[in-house]
């Protein structure tokens, strides 16, 4: 992806020009505000744009309050990152399931526990300190309302007691977390439906989304598959109520009008390199397997649209990165898409973008990482960012220092480790490469062909001899060619490690296993880049903010695309599309400040 020159001219008055050039990729929407056209070739109360967690909630909602409603979607296919996920929903406030299981929670408990000052992640990040108390006052009010909607949906849970498995940051009071069953849905993953002994017990996106689709589909949402949004549309390029968008449909540009509302579900801004790098400048190109890719991007769209008709930005704190899956270690190696709950199999409706399926690891004994120059940084047994929920605080206090007192340092991170690149005084930590030998292999039941590796774009290398493997590590990251003599001096060290038992430079526990069997191995083995949690300014009712604090009319947003709400995932994506599809039904004229 080529890096794009940024412009950035703001204009005064009334009528003023906003024009922030492409910060991204080819695909993206166009940051520039628009005038409206003169003629629409679709028309509907309630447009909205994204059909994943926030969306297909959003549309159905506004649907079932009497709006008519067309839902665009970029892909082929519903979803989104929602229906690649885990299906672990963390709704809470008092749900039925929670009474069901005497767990007592509340709308009050749920607020108190999300804006929780005094609760730390081990490295000192604290979740809940920076969340807008008017954003989670309103998702506390309304989270049970959304899980029992859910429920009237369609959507089936695992038969079970809330836990706290899955999602994160979501309260360190009382359990609140549950699984969308798989039930019979084909799995995005495989193409397949899950094995019909656990299609019950298996918590997946699929369980969460297909069924919402299905409703969406009977209660009359208009579902338009590739059709991607470019443009949003005010009654004047930056002022006035917000009529409609401008869509891309396999190269057709098409104007749809919103006589009420347009709501933007388009799930952040992580995939958008330019974008995520205002907040992290480390993060370059490399980090190019995005959790939840390629069955859909995040690229920031909804944001650049609503930058370029005047909404702010909100939350910014809460991206900077450092805590739960913001930025994980890979589960996979050798493939591109290496988020660790999200393996593409040979048959997936996706696996042509995938490519590869890629090369689980059992035990990082088996391996060493290397950065671009073919040295180690980081002991690979460890861990990475971790995260707050409920039981990660022991003796948990509601508002007391002593959380944080408590909390355990733990330095050992991949992900810093990673980032901090090869001393080139230059941003990005480059590739990381995982190296082993024909002995990890046995040991791992690897097979490292395709399509279990991605030989043919670079993720994957092998030589007979070290040197020759870190000349063969050829690819579009990596920026500079790896020394062999480098490689093989880490290689002869890590050895003699093996052999002393003592991980001289990085404390790896008593490294167990030498890499010296032919042939040798490179997997792509490089951090993947997971949440947004920033994006723009919305207000209790979903109402898309101004720079001015000012309400912009007829917008709404929710989910990963909206600021101001540091947590992890489903739940504020779902209960912000249930509170933008009710409010966005029936607000043709409601205008106002912002609190
Ligand atoms: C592998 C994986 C596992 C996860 N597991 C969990 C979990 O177990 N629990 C949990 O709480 N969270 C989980 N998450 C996170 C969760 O899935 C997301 O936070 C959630 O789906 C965000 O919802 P959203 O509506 O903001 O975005 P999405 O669900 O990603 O939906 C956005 C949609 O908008 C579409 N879109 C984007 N731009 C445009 C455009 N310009 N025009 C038209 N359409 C557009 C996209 O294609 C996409 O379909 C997981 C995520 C991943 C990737």
């Amino acid at each position: 992806m080529s890096l794009k020159r940024r412009d950035f001219l703001l204009s005064g008055g009334a009528a003023a020009a906003f024009t922030v050039s492409q910060l991204t990729s080819s695909d993206s929407a166009s940051a520039q505000a628009l005038r409206p056209p003169a003629k629409w070739q679709h028309t509907a109360d309630v447009v909205v744009i994204g059909s994943g967690a926030t969306g297909l909630p959003a549309a159905i909602v506004a649907r079932e309050a009497g709006a008519s409603v067309i839902l665009v979607e970029a892909e082929k296919d519903i979803g989104g990152h929602a229906i690649t996920s885990g299906g672990n929903v963390p709704l809470g406030g008092g749900t039925s399931v929670q009474r069901k299981y005497g767990i007592k929670d509340s709308p009050d408990l749920l607020f108190r526990d999300l804006t929780d000052w005094s609760v730390v992640e081990p490295n000192g990040f604290p979740d809940y300190r920076y969340n807008d108390r008017e954003i989670i006052r309103a998702f506390a009010d309304s989270s049970a309302a959304t899980f029992e909607w859910l429920l009237a949906h369609g959507v089936i849970f695992v038969d079970k007691a809330p836990d706290d498995f899955g999602g994160t940051s979501v309260g360190n009071s009382v359990p609140r977390e549950m699984h969308s069953a798989a039930m019979d849905w084909p799995m995005v993953q495989t193409g397949k439906p899950a094995d019909a002994m656990i299609r019950k017990m298996l918590s997946s996106g699929n369980g969460l989304m297909r069924p919402l689709e299905a409703a969406a589909k009977k209660g009359g949402v208009r579902i338009l598959l590739e059709h991607r949004m470019t443009a949003i549309y005010r009654e004047s390029p930056t002022s006035g109520r917000v009529i409609g968008i401008a869509v891309d449909n396999k190269g057709k540009k098409l104007d749809i009008r919103a006589r009420k509302s347009v709501i933007i579900a388009t799930g952040g801004s992580t995939g958008n390199v330019n974008f995520r790098r205002m907040f992290d400048p480390r993060l370059t190109e490399e980090y190019c397997g995005l959790a939840g890719m390629p069955w859909s991007n995040q690229n920031a769209s909804g944001e650049l649209s609503g930058l370029a008709i005047g909404a702010a930005l909100w939350g910014l704190y809460n991206q900077t990165g450092e805590f739960g899956s913001n930025l994980t270690k890979p589960g996979t190696i050798g493939c591109q898409y290496n988020y660790v709950n999200l393996k593409w199999i040979p048959g997936s409706p996706v696996f042509d973008r995938a490519r590869a399926s890629g090369l689980s690891v059992a035990n990082w004994q088996d391996l060493i990482m290397v950065n671009m120059l073919g040295q180690r940084f980081y002991d690979e047994t460890g861990g990475q960012f971790t995260a707050n929920d409920y039981h990660s605080i022991k003796d948990y206090v509601q508002g007391s220092y002593l959380n944080a007192k408590n909390r355990k340092y733990n330095p050992n991170n991949f992900i810093n480790a990673a980032l901090a690149g090869i001393g080139d005084g230059r941003n990005g930590g480059g590739p990381i490469w995982a190296i082993f030998d024909a002995d990890a292999i046995i040991r791992e039941k690897w097979d490292p062909h395709a399509p279990n590796v991605d030989i043919k774009a670079g993720f994957f290398f092998s030589a007979d001899t070290l040197g020759d493997l870190a000349e063969a590590i050829q690819m579009q990251y990596q920026r500079v060619p790896m020394p062999r003599a480098n490689l093989e001096r880490t290689v002869a060290r890590y050895n003699s490690f093996v052999d002393s038992g003592v991980d001289e430079d990085f404390g790896k526990p008593k490294p167990l296993h030498k890499i010296e069997k032919p042939p040798f191995y490179a997997a792509w083995a490089t951090p993947v880049v997971h949440d947004t949690r920033a994006g723009l300014r919305i207000n209790a009712k979903c109402q898309v903010v101004d720079w001015t604090g000012n309400v912009i009319p007829g917008l709404y947003c929710g989910g990963e695309s909206a600021g101001g709400f540091s947590q992890h995932g489903l739940a504020r994506a779902v209960c912000q599309g249930y509170i933008a599809g009710t409010n966005a039904a029936g607000t043709a004229t409601q205008r106002g400040n912002a609190g």
